[in-house]
């Protein structure tokens, strides 16, 4: 089978002289002969031959401009073949190859065999180091998102996201634990219906999937749900879920949430998957607690102590990107301010603790009356305001009557202590662009409007009627009753 060398016939490989190699067999291990020596400049490989023209040898030939054909023999007529790599594993063409080109060497079997497991193995590390640095390169990016965010809601989005993608799977969520109330809140989804992530929030029960899945340390991965005895939940079946992780979301000790991922049919996750999750939960906790301290710093900066409401300074900042939104889209926008009566009598009578109920439940039936959209504040001492935005003048009127109806029938204690025995609130609204062309006109209007309710007597609505960039200033709309 082998030449023996003559001396000074010496085989030596280099670029100029390359050795000339034929591959015969083009199913997986020839391709990988092709893709191990095709760069190597101390080889030349003269072609591969496969019956199947479409085996992946032949086709990764093709694609490099090697000779390829259905008839080795043809490879081996040409002139000084050096070796010959025989991957088909059939004896007999084994012996055919050494009768064609008996000056050749012929590696074959075994030989070739491992040759080819080594290519393999180096593919496979170098296929693997490649998907290390993606997910490296995108848990990195994670953190940097995870970060710079400052806004919860996209947080929590963004947590759903690279965590689905990293699995590589359809649909995923994360649920935060809200520890006052001893409940789990939905807080992102990705994938999955409406019908899902209409139940918002759940009570954590003692021995129950939520409390099971955050007694762990490490992700659950659970292949089929329908086998699992704690997984019958019936929303994720209705859902059509089959298989998912559940990562518990804790950092230092304290509990954050839970994230999963879900997939729509049974599925055994890799190890490497359970521990990316695993990872990305570690970043995700830490995250969250960043955000949530940073979000109830700033709640704290702009809430009054005392009602909960946003305070004076929040108020303002909110008027003027009020008035901008309704200068941008040609909107109106109302404002009320909203002044005890003889609120120095019910603490002379009451007391200082007893005035700071009132003011407190005061604060929570402004909130009660209005919308979701209206800015309800504190302005100061036993005066309030409210922000209306989308609110015209004729709207404005009517709500504050409302909500002065609303406070002279509270029955507050000691209400009938007051000079008119009852507590009451009188208020003063002005709109925008109506009755004033800037923030602190429309403050010093309503102010007015206030101003003339007292006057009036109390436990009485007035709306300022002056029209905004005229000279002339009719006396405000006065509505009193009782
Ligand atoms: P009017 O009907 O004209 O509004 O009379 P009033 O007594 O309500 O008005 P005045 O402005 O004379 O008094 C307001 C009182 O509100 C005086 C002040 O002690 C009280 N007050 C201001 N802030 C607080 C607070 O935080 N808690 C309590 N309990 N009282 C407060
Ligand atoms: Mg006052
Ligand atoms: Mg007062």
């Amino acid at each position: 089978m082998k030449k023996v060398a003559k001396p000074g016939e010496e085989k030596t490989r280099s670029a100029n002289n390359p050795v000339k190699l034929v591959i015969v067999g083009g199913g997986r291990g020839g391709r990988a002969l092709v893709e191990l020596l095709y760069n190597d400049p101390t080889v030349k490989i003269v072609g591969i031959a496969d019956l199947n023209p479409k085996a992946p040898g032949m086709l990764l030939a093709k694609r490099l401009k090697i000779p390829h054909t259905a008839d080795y023999r043809k490879l081996l007529r040409h002139d000084r073949v050096d070796i010959v790599m025989d991957v088909t594993k059939n004896p007999a063409i084994g012996r055919d190859i050494a009768t064609i080109a008996p000056n050749a060497e012929v590696i074959g079997g075994y030989s070739a065999r491992l040759m080819w497991d080594m290519v393999e193995a180096r593919i496979k590390s170098r296929e693997e180091i490649e998907r290390l640095l993606i997910e490296y390169q995108s848990l990195y990016d994670l953190g940097l998102k995870l970060t710079a965010s400052e806004n919860p809601e996209k947080l929590y989005q963004t947590i759903v996201d690279y965590a689905t993608s990293l699995t590589n799977t359809p649909a995923g969520s994360l649920t935060i634990f809200e520890e006052k109330r001893g409940e789990m809140s939905l807080a992102a989804v990705k994938g999955v219906s409406r019908r899902f992530s209409n139940k918002t929030r759940w009570k954590v029960r003692q021995g129950g999937l939520t409390s099971h899945i955050l007694n762990q340390d490490q992700p659950l991965a659970v292949q089929d749900i329908k086998r699992h005895p704690k997984f019958d939940n019936p929303i994720m079946l209705r859902e059509g879920i089959r298989s998912l992780i559940a990562s518990p979301l804790k950092t230092e000790g304290r509990i954050v949430g839970i994230l999963y991922v879900d997939d729509f049919k049974p599925r055994q996750f890799t190890t490497r998957e359970i521990s990316l999750l695993s990872l990305l939960s570690t970043f995700a906790a830490m995250a969250i607690e960043k955000t949530k301290l940073l979000e109830s710093t700033r709640q704290l900066a702009i809430t009054d102590e005392l009602t909960g409401l946003y305070n004076h300074r929040h108020f303002r900042q909110q008027l003027n990107i009020e008035i901008n939104r309704a200068d941008r889209y040609g909107r109106s926008l109302s404002l009320m301010m909203i002044d005890i009566d003889y609120f120095k009598h019910y603490n002379d009578t009451n007391g200082h603790l007893k005035g700071n109920e009132v003011l407190k439940e005061v604060g929570r039936i402004l909130k009660e009356i209005s919308r979701e959209v209206d800015i309800v504040a504190r302005y100061g001492g036993e005066e309030f305001s409210i922000i209306m935005p989308e609110t015209k003048r004729r709207r404005a009127l009517a709500l504050s009557e409302r909500l002065r109806k609303r406070i002279a029938s509270h029955k507050f204690e000691n209400a009938r202590k007051q000079p008119n025995k009852k507590l009451t609130v009188s208020v003063g609204a002005a709109s925008y662009p109506e009755s004033a062309g800037t923030a602190f006109d429309l403050i010093a209007e309503a102010d007015k409007a206030l101003y003339e309710a007292k006057r009036a007597g109390r436990n009485t609505v007035c709306v300022s009627r002056r029209k905004s960039r005229t000279t002339d200033r009719p006396p405000p709309h006065r509505l009193r009753q009782t």
